[in-house]
């Protein structure tokens, strides 16, 4: 294919100084007319230093932020392949409703009698996730999947402890997501490693030898974080319940199977889901999110509080029992999150919801069968949401998964992640998501087919990439540790 063809192959990124610098005295955004009444002076001692503004005109303005906004990349500029992470792109409908003025402005203190209209989107937001968990009892005040995950754990040990049983473990497969081992341990749990089978998925038999009556439960992410299904669910849950412990599902990849499995039904106690990942709130730049948790009946007392509730035709915030966790977040939680979640399910249907879930499945599966022969596939069985390579083929020609990543940015395209899950070597974790149609799924194919041809005919392109981009290499560390924000 020829390089001019691919889609970062003609971008101009512009440089730009600070406004600070920018700036030169006298210039204005706007011409004031001048004074028609006689100059008045505050006293001297009113006065303090004044703002240290920088005097810029409105061009120097607009094109200041539209040069910043260049420098960044998200789903309404190109594919976002981000496995685990379902950067699709998100309807603008779900904005403007998300920015009516009567719900964004609405005062969190508001009595409820005045914000009937809101806490009925709430109750019935709440309705449908159950619907789709097939799970009853429902909180949208967790902010972010990793906060599900803690009030799950809080209700894990709510519910252990008014059955009076000591349990100190929680068996979490080695797939996954960091934080499903950081929110048990937040807990007091103390998280044990389960190690996946040779096919990348949880086998029954490491499950029965470690679960035990001082274990809480287990953590389970399905499809997992390789794209795989956890087809033993089931019966892991069965051998879970059998000694009295809890099933947690993390629903951060429930895009691929809305509609079309049950929770509840594979035996899922308790599960967050990433309102901000499958139900249309744009993400990435760390937030704001909804972490929703849906548990069974049973498990229902022990929900964070407060949540929406009906009767007689009336909508309330409803305060919960004594036996509630308590509150994880102030007021009504992400309330905006929220209405982009119900704007996208009420927009979508529940036949829609399934048909996208198919859709990101086959696309992911597309890539997968087209890409097998450029890089080795990690598991070769048939995945879901997202489908994961490793770095086999191009260590021989000493180009790491990292040299790749990078050189996809040159070519116009987010890269996928990478490095994870950590039980593959060098892991490339492609979600192309729904939202990609054929065409531009198949140049991203074909780009990732050039630069592994690269990768041997010129691999110096890939040890220098990106070379179009606004910065080069970070030092990554560096970067987290001291970030400069004004270079
Ligand atoms: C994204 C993700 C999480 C965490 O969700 P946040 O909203 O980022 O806190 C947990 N588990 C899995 C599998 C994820 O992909």
């Amino acid at each position: 294919m020829s390089t001019t063809n691919i889609p970062g192959a003609n971008g101009i990124i512009q440089n730009e100084p600070l406004l600070w610098e920018k700036g030169k005295k006298g210039r204005r955004g706007m011409c004031v007319p001048a004074s028609d009444v006689p100059e008045a002076h505050f006293p001297a001692d009113f006065q303090g230093q004044g703002v240290d503004f920088p005097d810029l005109s409105e061009v120097d303005v607009v094109r200041h932020y539209t040069r910043l906004s260049q420098w960044n990349y998200g789903v309404d500029t190109g594919m976002y392949p981000l496995g685990s992470c379902t950067m699709k792109y998100n309807p603008k409908i779900n904005e403007k409703v998300a920015s009516t003025p009567q719900l964004a402005a609405a005062h969190p203190m508001l009595s409820d009698a005045l914000v009937q209209g809101n806490l009925q989107i709430m109750y019935e937001l709440q309705e449908y996730l159950a619907a789709i968990t097939g799970l009853p009892g429902v909180t949208v005040q967790p902010a972010a999947g990793a906060h599900g995950e803690l009030a799950g754990m809080l209700i894990f040990a709510a519910y252990h402890k008014a059955k009076n049983s000591k349990r100190n473990k929680i068996l979490i497969p080695d797939t996954a997501h960091g934080t499903n081992p950081a929110s048990a341990a937040l807990c007091g749990y103390k998280p044990v490693p389960i190690k996946s089978g040779p096919n990348g998925i949880l086998d029954i038999k490491s499950i029965a030898a470690v679960m035990d009556e001082e274990t809480a439960g287990i953590m389970v992410t399905n499809p997992n974080t390789l794209g795989l299904f956890e087809t033993n669910i089931r019966e892991i849950a069965e051998i879970v319940h059998a000694k009295g412990g809890l099933v947690y599902g993390d629903g951060a990849n429930l895009n691929a199977v809305m509609g079309i499995i049950n929770p509840r039904k594979c035996g899922v106690d308790v599960m967050h889901l990433n309102l901000h990942k499958t139900f249309s709130t744009p993400h990435g730049g760390g937030g704001p999110g909804a972490g929703p948790v849906c548990v069974t009946e049973e498990l229902s007392k022990y929900l964070p509080s407060p949540r929406a509730v009906k009767e007689d035709n009336t909508y309330r915030l409803d305060y919960g029992g004594p036996e509630s966790v308590g509150r994880v977040h102030a007021f009504h939680g992400n309330f905006s999150v929220l209405l982009r979640a119900y704007s996208y399910i009420r927009t979508m249907g529940a036949e829609n919801l399934k048909k996208a879930s198919q859709l990101a499945v086959l696309n992911a599966a597309y890539i997968k069968e087209k890409l097998k022969g450029t890089l080795p596939l990690a598991y070769n069985r048939p995945c879901m949401h997202e489908c994961v390579f490793s770095d086999a083929l191009l260590q021989e020609d000493k180009i790491s998964t990292l040299d790749l990543a990078k050189r996809l940015i040159d070519c116009g395209y987010h890269p996928p992640t990478i490095y994870f899950p950590l039980v593959v070597h060098g892991a490339i974790m492609i979600e192309p998501t729904e939202t990609e149609c054929k065409e531009d799924i198949d140049q991203f194919i074909e780009v990732v087919k050039m630069i592994v041809r690269e990768a041997k005919e010129n691999p110096e392109l890939l040890r220098q990439a990106p070379m179009r981009a606004k910065t080069r290499r970070l030092d990554e560390t560096l970067a987290a540790r001291h970030p400069c924000l004004c270079g």
